[in-house]
């Protein structure tokens, strides 16, 4: 086993969103870091690269995205009717759908600190923009809805290439192809890591860790294990290299597993999608979430979700799951003509994989779903559209009546020729099991007191999600607990080396 004689203040492993928020906050705070990541530099970027950099955080009103949008003239924010979004709004949407069940800890602190987080990442260089997928427009007024009205420029591709640039300019090494695999105590203290790279073992001397290296959703046998037999079959939506390493290595090191191990982020998406995220097409291109606006079926030609229980933020990650349990492990979005102009450009008919037909007996037979059942289920949800004034850009109760499941909002009838059919099945985004670590981003061992020298941010913090997630809190989770871990970690190097002398 190689040894390296150099001892770094902090190691940093993963070289996501997380990871180099902490990389960048222990390094402004004096701290000597480097960061490791297991794949290479095209690969780099974790899960992180492959969002739409929609994040959520708490804001008072309009007026204070002013100067984390400064590209907007006033006449801009003149057009935009934004609800604001306080952090007591934030953190009900939290217990909401966590079904109360978010540690109060973690979930006051993402809240409580997003804006200014917000504001310190664009310090770093992260440039944000109007997330439009979060808006329609009505009477030639730009709507807003659902909290979440910002995104980074440049989706996760340009999140990542500002943190990078940052370090890059920090003068922050980053060591690719080195996959971190156990932690090394002395003493009850982190001293070391240990990492392969490239096919040899060597230890890499350390104060501290901040482990940011991802959940275990890339890694089939935990899935099976942790979530249930039918998440062999999930496609994994982001980085091959989550695969729980830094779970094992943590509990390994005393840590105390946390939070919903037995569940995780998933998402209805495009059927055809590649089975591990696409490095070469970016993006996140294969999502299908205008659901709300349309009808789902499965391959036995019936609905088995309220598809307008609420805006698709607050729904997506579970009927991510319930596709899973669908016959075929199928379904399919509907939409006809009258909606199709207002889904969501992951739609466009050049990317996705989508059937068309100019009548619905024309359409079941590209699905090939069972024919009878499908027409039935078809008219009698006309049958039970209520009237009502639709509006996409509020839960508008225009539902239905007396067929089970409703449709609670936006129901409107399948009528107008052409019809659009989206297969799709379900993708895994992340998994919400971690480890336990305070507000401080300290890893807690079994006794609830904190493992001297080693920290977490990102997804492997368990605790903050259960079953599901407001939308955009992922990475919002990673900025606010990476930096935290940043700067915990150097305050803690500060305080041992004080002790050493
Ligand atoms: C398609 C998609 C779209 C999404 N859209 C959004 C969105 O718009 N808004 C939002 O808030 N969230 C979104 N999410 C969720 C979001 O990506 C995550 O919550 C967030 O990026 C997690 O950040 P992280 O830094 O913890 O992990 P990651 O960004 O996944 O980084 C983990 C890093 O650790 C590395 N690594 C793993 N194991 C090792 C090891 N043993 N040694 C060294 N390195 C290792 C990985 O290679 C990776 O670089 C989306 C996720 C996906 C997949």
């Amino acid at each position: 086993m190689g040894n390296q004689s150099k001892t770094f203040d902090l190691i940093v492993v993963g070289a996501g969103n997380a990871a180099l928020c902490s990389a960048i906050a222990a390094k402004e705070n004096g701290a000597d870091v480097l960061v490791l990541e297991r794949g290479s530099k095209q690969k780099r970027g974790g899960n992180s690269f492959f969002t739409d950099g929609a994040m959520r955080f708490a804001y008072q009103n309009k007026n204070a995205l002013k100067p984390i949008l400064p590209q907007l003239s006033s006449e801009d924010f003149e057009k935009i009717d934004m609800p604001e979004y306080q952090a007591s709004d934030y953190l009900q949407d939290m217990m909401k759908v966590t079904e109360g069940k978010s540690a109060p800890e973690l979930a006051e602190q993402l809240v409580e600190k997003s804006y200014e987080t917000i504001q310190w990442m664009q310090k770093q260089g992260v440039k944000f923009e109007l997330n439009e997928n979060q808006s329609f427009l009505k009477d030639r007024v730009q709507q807003f809805w659902g909290g979440l009205p910002v995104k980074t420029q440049g989706k996760g591709i340009g999140l990542v290439e500002a943190l990078f640039n940052k370090l890059a300019s920090l003068g922050v090494d980053i060591r690719y192809h080195t996959r971190a695999v156990q932690i090394e105590m002395t003493n009850n203290k982190v001293s070391g890591i240990i990492v392969e790279e490239q096919g040899e073992i060597k230890v890499i001397p350390t104060k501290s860790i901040v482990l940011a290296c991802g959940g275990f959703e890339a890694n089939k046998e935990k899935r099976i294990k942790y979530l249930g037999e039918e998440w062999g079959g999930a496609i994994v939506r982001g980085s091959e290299f989550n695969t729980g390493d830094g779970l094992d290595m943590a509990v390994e090191a005393g840590a105390q597993p946390y939070g919903d191990w037995s569940s995780c982020h998933a998402h209805t998406t495009d059927f055809q999608a590649p089975e591990v995220g696409d490095y070469k097409k970016p993006g996140d291109i294969y999502k299908k979430s205008s659901y709300p606006l349309g009808l789902i079926v499965n391959m036995r030609g019936e609905r088995f979700v309220d598809e307008g229980a609420d805006f698709r933020n607050y729904t997506y990650a579970k009927y991510g799951k319930e596709t899973l349990k669908q016959p075929e492990q199928k379904a399919f979005q509907l939409f006809d003509e009258r909606v199709r102009p207002l889904l969501r450009t992951e739609y466009n008919l050049e990317e996705a994989t989508c059937l068309q037909a100019d009548s619905i007996e024309a359409l079941v037979e590209k699905m090939g779903v069972d024919r009878k059942r499908f027409l039935e289920t078809i008219s009698q949800y006309n049958e039970a559209v209520q009237e009502g004034e639709y509006n996409p850009s509020v839960k508008d109760g225009k539902g239905t009546s007396g067929i089970v499941p409703p449709k609670s909002n936006w129901a409107l009838p399948f009528d107008r020729a052409p019809f659009y059919a989206y297969p799709v099945t379900c993708g895994i985004t992340f998994t919400f099991g971690g480890i336990q670590a305070n507000k401080n981003s300290e890893v807690l061992d079994k006794n609830q007191a904190p493992i001297p020298g080693l920290f977490a941010a990102g997804e492997m913090i368990g605790g903050l999600f259960y079953r599901n997630y407001p939308g955009g809190s992922g990475l919002m989770s990673g900025a606010v607990f990476g930096r935290t871990a940043g700067e915990s970690a150097a305050k803690y190097i500060h305080q041992i080396s004080e002790k050493m002398y």
